[in-house]
């Protein structure tokens, strides 16, 4: 591989408008600027952007305040079901959705783009593959935290039943020193969702999207809405037209809105600039540049 091209990467923790009890935001922008460096030293040994927002992902999903892997939202039963995404800028993708008791559903995703003709596994089948691929199940209700179970019973009292933006999804887009993007995407999706509702994170175009000759995009929101816009697919098509990525993730939040969503996004050009937009309150972000400048935060600027 000809290492000639400086890497860069950026991360999200989620769109939404978090309160005090789900921690401060200080706190979750340093988790996202810790999943950033790991994924950025993957980039600088010469690793791929496909195992860099990978890694990234990883992180997170581990990490307890977010709405992904441990610490996921719940549907309107009280499960865990998870959804995630890969794509890399070369065409491939993969993707899990409704995933019960698989602690990285991101690890899942790339399993089902790298082993199998397909894109998408959900439900039951997506839990058989990972068992065929040595993944052991965590033990039911290993993914749920008190802090979400707490929240499943407000949201249960308030809502009588609505679903809700939880925040707290995660994602990271990369490209590294070959000029490859890649994209992953990883969430518990929306409080009180019914069971075997699949949001845009799990959907190619909509929540995640890659290619080489234009860049990489992961967003966070209400998925019905991102699906309803194509809205991975809409930030690479603007890309492709020569916005830079700050303009081409700004412009398709209008398309989100007219379908009655809010949420926001991050992406890389081909050329390694990053960008992100959101119309939430509140999206946590970090980013390493192609400079291997370091920025961070939480609100809109
Ligand atoms: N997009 C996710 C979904 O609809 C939720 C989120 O990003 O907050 O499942």
């Amino acid at each position: 591989m000809a290492a000639s091209l400086q890497p860069s990467l950026i991360v999200h923790g989620g769109a939404g408008d978090w309160s005090s009890e789900d921690g401060d935001g200080e706190a979750l922008v340093a988790a996202c600027a810790a999943a950033a460096r790991a994924g950025f030293e993957i980039l600088r040994a010469g690793g791929s952007a496909l195992d860099a927002a990978t890694a990234a992902v990883v992180v997170l999903e581990d990490d307890p305040r977010f709405n992904a892997g441990t610490g996921s939202a719940l549907t309107v039963d009280g499960e865990v079901e998870c959804d995630a995404s890969v794509m890399c800028g070369d065409g491939r993708a993969g993707a899990v959705g409704a995933l019960r008791d698989v602690r990285n559903p991101i690890r899942l995703a790339r399993l089902v783009m790298e082993k199998t003709p397909h894109v998408l596994l959900v439900g039951a089948g997506a839990g058989a593959f990972a068992v065929e691929c040595g993944l052991t199940p965590v033990p039911p209700g290993a993914l749920v935290t008190e802090r979400m179970r707490d929240k499943w019973r407000a949201a249960v009292a308030r809502a009588a039943g609505a679903p809700a933006a939880s925040g707290g999804t995660v994602g990271c887009v990369a490209r590294d020193a070959a000029g490859r993007v890649a994209a992953a995407t990883s969430t518990g999706g929306m409080m009180l969702k019914r069971r075997g509702r699949v949001g845009d994170s799990a959907v190619i175009g909509a929540g995640t999207y890659a290619d080489d000759g234009a860049g990489a995009v992961s967003c966070t929101g209400h998925g019905e809405a991102f699906i309803k816009a194509a809205a991975a697919k809409q930030v690479v098509e603007a890309l492709r037209a020569g916005r830079s990525p700050a303009e081409a993730a700004r412009e398709v939040l209008p398309a989100i809105r007219r379908h009655g969503g809010s949420g926001g996004l991050i992406c890389v050009g081909a050329d390694g600039r990053l960008g992100f937009a959101f119309d939430t309150p509140r999206m946590a972000h970090a980013w390493i540049d192609a400079d291997g400048r370091e920025g961070a935060g939480f609100r809109a600027v």
